[in-house]
């Protein structure tokens, strides 16, 4: 580890690297509690616009990862932070409509942010989902 000497943290992606699909990539879980056990921070990412984070964590529970939620950082949760800080610097209402699959509505609920009508809304977000745009 002598070669990692100045490093103080991982950014590590999830799909392809930790995992792949329902299957965990051999020596992930050894290596993940390697790198805990020596104290660096992690950060999990993934490009998911579907899972939440609560979702996302559960299912690395059941391949033997431990990750908390606020260790993950996904599309959404960057999202979320862009609409935050952009609203407070635009003088905008910090209100959204999703059109998305899966359950990644929570991570939006949670967060503070107020999930409205189409009508009232400052922000779009347009995840991959089978919802059409003409729907708009
Ligand atoms: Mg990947």
């Amino acid at each position: 580890m002598k070669a990692l000497s100045n490093i103080k943290g991982f950014l590590i992606d999830l799909e392809g690297t930790l995992h792949i699909g329902d299957q965990s990539i051999k020596g992930a879980v050894e290596t993940i509690d390697f790198l805990r056990s020596k104290g660096y921070s992690i950060r999990f990412i993934t490009n998911t616009t579907r899972r939440c984070r609560k979702t996302i964590c559960e299912r690395l529970s059941k391949l033997g990862f431990k990750i908390s939620e606020r260790e993950v950082f996904s599309t959404p949760i960057a999202a979320i932070r862009y609409i935050k800080k952009s609203s407070e610097e635009l003088g905008l209402e910090p209100t959204c409509y999703l059109l998305y699959t899966g359950d990644v509505h929570r991570d939006f609920e949670e967060s503070g942010l107020i999930l409205t009508d189409k009508n009232q809304i400052s922000w779009l977000l347009v995840m991959p989902a089978k919802t059409s745009l003409i729907q708009l």
